[in-house]
């Protein structure tokens, strides 16, 4: 490759990091990307694992093609078993506390219906302004809904939100406290178990997006007390496209609380098809109706090669690539415009850095012209998250190089210039 950074004290360090990297046998776990591409988007959707269509491929030829309907029995418990899978290799739950089957969307608005019915004569909402938009569309209309306001917290753009703020902010009127773990855009980590301790002694319930933080930081939803959680699984647990939500609910509020969408397989008896909705005691009464099952099957390639690195050593990997990183960035992206728009310390974000630079997304479709994917982050920055088990540190050297390459020749200053 001809396209290397400057620096070659960096890029020698690249190729240590790379030799001594414990989970660098996991690149060709994953399908291969195209020759010269380097993705920086694992914060939108996760790589697929080499093993996700082999599975896909046996529910469609094995079970619904030779079986049809008497493969149906397999699938009806599988929003619960995918979901106690998920609650082991990445959330710190117990079985019986997690369920996939919607989307986010459709899960935060299950959960926020039900705390807010579980906390009768108290009409405030709370989240943060930096959340991602569909979870204030969704905290919005539920609050209209029941009569309650939504108040929105400011949060630092690049730095998250204050817990003091936070703080300041709960009284005996909040029912319900909405956060994002990992801030989407910035990559803000928050502190899940002083948020949820805090928010638990004003009597509120804590929900927390866990979105930007599943399969990219060990959670431990049981250790911190938490009362409830949503989140994508399609980004960093490598579920695939469209795959369905994680949905938690602590164990003991399960049988208090009741959601808003019920339907049969919500039901405690979903089999008897009884006139009557009765929900099930357990974690089944938040689910609705049939799950996307090639969607669930998919998901389980991603899981197992989590739980095979195991989520500390992908912690410990993913803070020092993004530490790498930043020293590149520092050197070769600062001095065209670059700001850092994250926090500086590993330990205080999440998966992914931003930077911001006047139109930088539009920048976006050249740097993938040039091989490097990233995401834009609006109005004026750009997201970058490396999949751990599958980015090397020369990588991040080539994609930083060509990076440059591309704004030089916007900024005039490159080989495309003329004259
Ligand atoms: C990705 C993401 C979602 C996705 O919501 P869907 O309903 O599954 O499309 C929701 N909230 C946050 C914070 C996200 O980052």
């Amino acid at each position: 490759m001809t396209d290397l950074p400057a620096d070659p004290l960096l890029l020698s360090e690249a190729r240590r990091l790379d030799a001594e990297d414990p989970l660098s046998g996991f690149r060709d776990r994953f399908h291969p990307v195209p020759e010269g591409t380097v993705f920086l988007n694992g914060a939108s959707l996760g790589r697929m694992p080499a093993a996700t269509p082999a599975l896909v491929d046996e529910v469609l030829r094995g079970q619904w093609g030779d079986r049809l309907a008497h493969a149906r029995a397999q699938w009806l418990d599988l929003p619960r078993r995918a979901g106690d899978r998920i609650a082991e290799v990445a959330l710190g739950a117990r079985p019986g506390e997690v369920v996939v089957g919607d989307c986010t969307s459709v899960n935060l608005y299950k959960l926020a219906v039900a705390a807010l019915r579980a906390r009768p004569g108290r009409a405030t909402v709370l989240v943060e302004d930096d959340t991602f938009p569909t979870d204030r569309y969704v905290l919005s209309g539920v609050a209209a809904d029941a009569g309650a306001t939504l108040r929105v917290l400011p949060a630092h753009p690049d730095l998250g939100l204050d817990p003091e703020v936070l703080r300041d902010a709960l009284d005996d009127g909040v029912a319900l406290v909405c956060l994002c773990l990992v801030a989407p855009r910035s990559g803000a980590l928050l502190d899940m178990a002083g948020i949820t301790a805090a928010v638990h002694e004003a009597g509120a319930l804590m929900l927390w997006d866990l979105s930007h933080a599943a399969g990219a930081v060990p959670i431990d939803l049981t250790g911190c007390g938490a009362d409830l959680a949503v989140g994508s699984t399609y980004k960093h647990l490598l579920a695939g496209p469209g795959s369905p939500a994680l949905l938690y609910v602590r164990r003991d509020l399960q049988p208090l609380l009741t959601q808003p969408v019920q339907g049969w397989y919500g039901h405690r008896d979903q089999l008897a098809l009884l006139p009557a909705y009765e929900p099930d005691p357990g974690i089944r009464r938040f689910l609705t109706g049939s799950p996307p099952v090639l969607s669930i099957v998919a998901s389980g390639a991603g899981l197992d090669l989590i739980a095979e690195a195991g989520l500390d050593r992908i912690r410990a990997k993913s803070t020092a690539l993004t530490g790498f990183f930043q020293r590149l960035a520092d050197r070769e992206l600062v001095p065209r415009g670059f700001r850092p728009a994250s926090p500086p310390e590993p330990a205080r974000r999440g998966a992914h850095l931003t930077y911001e630079r006047p139109g930088a997304p539009e920048l976006v479709p050249f740097f993938a012209e040039a091989g490097v994917f990233v995401d834009p982050a609006l109005p004026d920055r750009v997201r970058i998250s490396p999949v751990p088990l599958s980015t090397r540190f020369t990588d991040l050297c080539e994609a930083v190089e060509r990076m440059c390459r591309v704004v030089d020749v916007v900024d005039g200053r490159g080989e495309g210039r003329t004259a």
